[in-house]
Parts: structure tokens; C-alpha cells; sequence
């Protein structure tokens, strides 16, 4: 089945066509390495993971390309690596900041479950891309150089603003920059700049004799078309992102190109407060992926990252999202649940369930699939068919992986339950009862009850026969 996305540009949920089924393309802007990442920044993280696991599971694993990439040059980077590493070369500082906070956001992903993009292209890395492309645009009349810096005139694409459905006379209004003179527009914004002393340099574009550095748009557009080529499918972020940044990325790339479309299907997650609140340093709920994992700082609890990622899916998302300790105390409840299930059994391979899919590719509805998991979670109780698509539909999800379950709820390895005996032990009690032994059928059912086994006798409706299922108790 081929899912439905919700696509900025258009304003519509639309079907989803991929420009080549062999290779789909997507492409989110990553995080700008300075700092430890927020929960907010975990958002598109989280939500694009659960798109590219879905793509993989409709269109096959080695059918998909992600690209999410690294921002490691910025005035915030510069200005950080400065402060923290005064004995630094810049260039050194900078490298050591990047390359630690990188590593920082590695660990902090993994820890909720995202799966490693196919490219993760850093900035610095592509340098001459964004080089040749300031270049393409001045070549075609859709950049000028003035006073050491390469400008997009965006006078010269008709269609500017059509993602942020804003007219250029809308924007200028409404735009609170202050205009530097050698500006021809107001709204013409920056492809290359050139380093202030102390900040890192490269060779720059048009003629222009001083080191520079590029302008973040020109980052991701130079980025995709290496990775993804000048149109692919799919291009997210955060909705903080669609303008300007996206709009700017749109118009490089177009005008670049001399393409209709740079993606296909633009998608915007919503933001996230937290709390009642924006999140923000001085209000005191700013609040890293790592101190929620790692500390008790948010609810006086350490969240497991799969607490953390099953929160998150517990709103759309296009939606704004509250994050409070009582989400992420409910998430943690079914988790619970969810592990005391699977613990001791052995799991096969199996398919995710189909009305799950189905909500997914529904513009990845994952509030109504968690509704549907917890709506099949006793079927999986009873039966090691439906147990199977149930741990499947959980991976298609991200919210466990196969790792020990004893990691999601501490408590179960305390109440260590042998799965394969208890099913063992309720088929002889069932023979027992059959052959009207019942002194055996109790003396069974006492010894589960004394390894924590609730029992549960029905009749079988159709067969009248008599149906155990069990659960942990307390
Ligand atoms: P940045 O590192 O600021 O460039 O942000 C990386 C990603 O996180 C972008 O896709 C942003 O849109 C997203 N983001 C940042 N803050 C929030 C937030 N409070 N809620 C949701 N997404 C956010
Ligand atoms: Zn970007």
C-alpha cells in the first residue's frame, strides 16, 4: 500500500509516488552541533526515523536513501568553540566542539531507537559543492557578489514563497532584519560571507580574493544534490524550518537547476513546549535528550529512551506537542506491559500488522497505531503467532528492538518467568483436567501461582472446549 504524506507545498495530504520505486530519496535537515540536543530537536529525529522505517518496510530496506545531515559551521558554533577552547587554532577549536557534540547526539539517538540514516553528509565537508553552486547562480543570473559576498536576488524567481505561501511584498512587511546596504532586496539573503578573523575560512566563490564560509541554506542544497541528485521525494524538518530556510534551499536549488521541483513533498513536524511552556534556558525547562536518559532531572525520574520515543508518538506529528512527566509516565506503563509480555519468550520473524501499516501510511498516524497495539497487546498475550506481528509492529515503530526487556522494566528480572514452562506446565494441567485429574490440574495451578502466574479458564465458544490464558500477576 502506498502511504498518504501531508505535503507543506500543496497544502494537502497527498499519495506518495516515489520519483524511482528502486531508490526513494529523502532528506531532513540535522542538528547545528554546539550544544547538547534539546527534546525538541529530538522531534524530526524520532518522527522522520518512524517515515524512513516505514518506507523500508513498503518499498524494501535497500530501496530507500536517508540523508540527514550535520551543520558544524555556524556563528553559534564559532562563538561556542572560542569560549570553550581559547587555546585553539579556530579551525582546531571548532573541529573539537563539532566532533564532540556529534558524538554526544550519536549516543543520545541511539538511546531512543533511530536507526542510522543512510548519509550523514557534515557541511565542512562539502565545501566545493557550495562553491560551485554560488557560482551556477551567479552564472544565471540569480546571484550577484557584493562586498565579499555572494546574495540570491530573489526577484529573479517568480514563484519565491510559495512553500511559506507569502509573497515577497507579504515578507517584506512583515521582515524585521535590518537591510545591510549592499543588499538589492531586502528579502535577498546570503550563499557565501566572508570569515571575520578568528572564524574558519575557505576559498571563496566568483572571484572574490578573501577567505569565506557559506550561508547555512546553501548547505543543505548543495548536501541533497550530492546525496539525492537535483529532485528527490522527500524533504523535512521542523516547521520552524519552512521559512526561510526551506524557501531559500527551494530557490538555490530551482534556480540552480532550472528544475520545477527541488523534493517532491515537503513535511513539517510541529513544535514541541514543555510543560505549558516554550522550552527556553531562562525559564529553567530547557531540557536535553541526555539529562531525560540519563539524569533525574525532568519528573525526578530517569526515562528509558524508548519511554522517551513512545511519548513522542503519542502525538502527531504535525501537531504541537505538551511534553509532560504524566506522557512519559503513560508511555513507561505500557512499556511495562509490554515487557512483562515478552519476557522469556522466544520471538520469530513476522510481519507488522496491517491496520498498523495502514495508520501509518496514513500520514504516519502513530497515535491511532498505539491505540491498535494496545488493542492487540492481549491477543499477543495468549497466542506466540500473534506475539510474533506484535514485536514486529513495535519495530516498525521503533519502540523496542529486540534488546533485553529487562532494560524497559528493571523490575522483571526480580520475577524471572520461564515463558516456555509456563506453557509447558498449563498444556499438562489442561491434559489433567481432561482425564479428570484434578488433584493434578491444582497442584499445577498452584505451583504457576507460586512462580507469579495468574490463570484464566474460558470456554471456547464454538469447540466448548476450555481455553487457559495467563498473565503476571500484580
Ligand atoms: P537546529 O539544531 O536548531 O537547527 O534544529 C534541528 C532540528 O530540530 C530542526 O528540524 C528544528 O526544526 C527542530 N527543532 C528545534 N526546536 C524544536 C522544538 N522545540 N520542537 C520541535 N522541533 C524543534
Ligand atoms: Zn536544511
Amino acid at each position: 500500500m502506498s502511504p498518504s504524506l501531508y505535503n507543506t507545498l500543496t497544502r494537502r495530504k497527498e499519495p506518495f509516488k516515489p520519483l524511482d520505486p528502486v531508490n526513494v530519496r529523502m532528506y531532513v535537515c540535522g542538528p547545528t552541533v554546539y550544544d547538547f540536543a534539546h527534546i525538541g530537536n529530538a522531534r524530526p529525529v524520532i518522527v522522520f526515523d518512524v517515515l524512513f522505517r516505514l518506507l523500508r518496510h513498503v518499498y524494501g530496506a535497500a530501496h530507500v536513501t536517508y540523508v540527514r545531515n550535520i551543520t558544524d559551521v555556524d556563528d553559534k558554533i564559532n562563538a561556542r568553540a572560542a569560549e570553550r577552547h581559547p587555546d585553539l587554532a579556530p579551525e582546531a577549536g571548532i573541529r573539537t566542539l563539532t566532533d564532540v557534540t556529534v558524538a554526544q547526539f550519536h549516543r543520545d539517538i541511539r538511546a531512543l531507537g533511530v536507526l542510522e540514516p543512510t548519509v550523514e553528509p557534515r557541511a565542512t565537508e562539502h565545501i566545493p559543492e557550495m562553491v560551485a553552486l554560488c557560482e551556477r547562480l551567479v552564472e544565471r543570473g540569480h546571484a550577484y557578489v557584493a562586498e565579499g559576498h555572494v546574495l540570491f536576488d530573489v526577484s529573479s524567481m517568480v514563484d519565491y514563497g510559495k512553500l511559506s505561501n507569502r509573497s515577497i511584498e507579504e515578507m517584506e512587511a512583515g521582515a524585521r532584519v535590518e537591510v545591510a546596504p549592499y543588499k538589492k532586496g531586502p528579502m535577498d539573503f546570503v550563499l557565501w560571507k566572508p570569515s571575520k578573523a578568528g572564524e574558519p575560512g575557505w576559498p571563496s566563490p566568483c572571484g572574490i580574493a578573501a577567505p569565506g564560509r557559506p550561508g547555512w541554506h546553501i548547505e543543505c542544497s548543495a548536501m541533497s544534490e550530492k546525496h539525492l541528485g537535483q529532485v528527490f521525494d522527500i524533504h523535512g524538518g521542523g516547521i520552524d524550518l519552512a521559512f526561510p530556510h526551506h524557501e531559500n534551499e527551494i530557490a538555490q536549488s530551482r534556480c540552480a537547476h532550472g528544475t520545477p521541483m527541488m523534493a517532491q513533498v515537503w513535511m513539517h513536524n510541529g513544535f514541541l513546549q514543555v510543560e505549558g511552556e516554550k522550552m527556553s534556558k531562562s525559564l529553567g525547562n530547557f531540557i536535553t535528550i541526555n539529562e531525560l536518559v540519563a539524569t533525574r532531572r525532568f519528573g525526578g525520574s530517569q526515562w528509558h529512551g524508548r519511554v522517551v520515543r513512545l511519548a513522542m508518538l503519542g502525538t502527531h506529528y504535525r501537531q504541537p506537542i505538551d511534553w509532560t512527566v504524566d506522557k512519559l509516565a503513560q508511555a513507561r506503563n505500557m512499556l511495562r506491559d509490554v515487557a512483562r509480555l515478552l519476557h522469556g519468550s522466544a520471538i520469530g520473524p513476522a510481519e507488522p500488522n496491517p491496520e498498523v501499516v495502514a495508520a501509518l501510511s496514513d500520514d504516519l498516524n502513530t497515535p491511532k497505531a498505539i491505540s491498535i497495539l494496545h488493542g492487540i497487546m492481549k491477543s499477543a498475550a495468549r497466542n506466540p503467532a500473534a506475539r510474533d506481528e506484535f514485536v514486529a509492529t513495535l519495530a516498525l515503530l521503533g519502540v523496542y528492538g529486540g534488546e533485553s526487556v529487562e532494560a524497559l522494566d528493571p523490575g522483571l528480572a526480580d520475577r524471572s518467568i520461564d515463558r516456555a514452562e509456563v506453557e509447558r506446565l498449563i498444556t499438562a494441567r489442561l491434559a489433567a483436567r481432561k482425564a479428570k485429574d484434578f488433584k493434578e490440574s491444582d497442584r499445577i495451578r498452584d505451583r504457576l501461582s507460586a512462580m507469579g502466574i495468574q490463570l484464566k479458564d474460558a470456554k471456547d465458544p464454538k469447540t466448548g472446549d476450555i481455553v487457559t490464558t495467563w498473565e503476571v500477576k500484580g
